[in-house]
């Protein structure tokens, strides 16, 4: 049985299908991309699948349990995982919060509070830091980190809830291909490892072809294309979504 199977999944924003009845599926340690040009529905496609936004119409089962009409915090819950960009993460507290983040690091007193409380689960912060190897790294600020190990970062914080299906939104965006290279493979690892399955969009056709168990093409909210990268290289739809010919 697959992990993942989406059934005439929609979603229409005002008069425009985002997502326009898409079907596929997704084994467990199966690295799936999801190619195609902006506009064409992939951050909708994802935003359902991880409950952020409710579908029209359609099915998305994990392991033969519907996750259409569920929370996103449940829907994490039940394993399906997603990087977010560490600016991200402080995006999802509120103003005051990060205010009081800001508070937390000049006021001594409390400062020192986090710091007696920040040993809780730092053991499990360290294995899952040499999963993405950042293990001697750990106690540097964030702020002082190559790009590349920014992103390696977020993966450990990704694999945190062990997720069965790792959902990878342009993971390598704003990459150079040396570390677009390094964080495929190490991805590629993580799924080989940990049997975990990636969806995963992307715009370097390289990284596709080097990478991908298999691809689904979506144009205009509806998948074009499925198969594996190397064979569907010269189909026409393809080469339509890439060289605009
Ligand atoms: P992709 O990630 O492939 O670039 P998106 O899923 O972001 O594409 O967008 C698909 C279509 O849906 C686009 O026409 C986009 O303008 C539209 N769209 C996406 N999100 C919204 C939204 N929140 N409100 C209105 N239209 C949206
Ligand atoms: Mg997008």
């Amino acid at each position: 049985m697959s992990l993942l199977k989406v059934a005439g999944l929609g979603k229409a924003f005002g008069g425009v299908k985002a997502v326009d009845g898409i079907h596929f599926e997704l084994a467990a340690g199966e690295l799936l991309a999801l190619i195609g040009p902006n506009g064409a529905g992939k951050s909708t496609t994802f935003n359902m699948v991880n409950g952020q936004l409710p579908a029209d119409s359609g099915s998305i089962l994990l392991n033969g349990q519907e996750l259409v009409g569920r929370k996103p915090r449940d829907i994490w819950r039940m394993g399906v995982g997603r990087t977010f960009q560490i600016a991200e993460t402080f995006a999802s507290l509120s103003v005051v919060e990060n205010v009081q983040m800001a508070l937390l690091s000049v006021d001594d007193r409390l400062f020192s509070f986090w710091r007696n409380a920040s040993d809780h689960k730092r053991d499990e912060a360290l294995d899952l830091l040499a999963q993405v190897g950042m293990r001697a790294q750990a106690d540097r600020p964030c702020s002082e980190l190559a790009y590349g190990d920014v992103k390696r970062v977020e993966l450990a914080i990704a694999m945190a809830n062990s997720p069965k299906l790792l959902l990878m939104d342009e993971p390598t965006a704003g990459m150079a291909p040396k570390e677009r290279n390094d964080l495929m493979a190490l991805t590629k690892q993580l799924v080989v490892d940990r049997g975990m399955a990636v969806l995963f969009t992307e715009h370097s056709m390289d990284v596709v072809f080097a990478y991908a168990d298999r691809m689904i093409v979506l144009a205009r909210g509806r998948l074009i294309a499925e198969g594996k990268p190397l064979e569907l290289r010269d189909h026409p739809k393809v080469q339509e979504v890439y060289f605009g010919s």
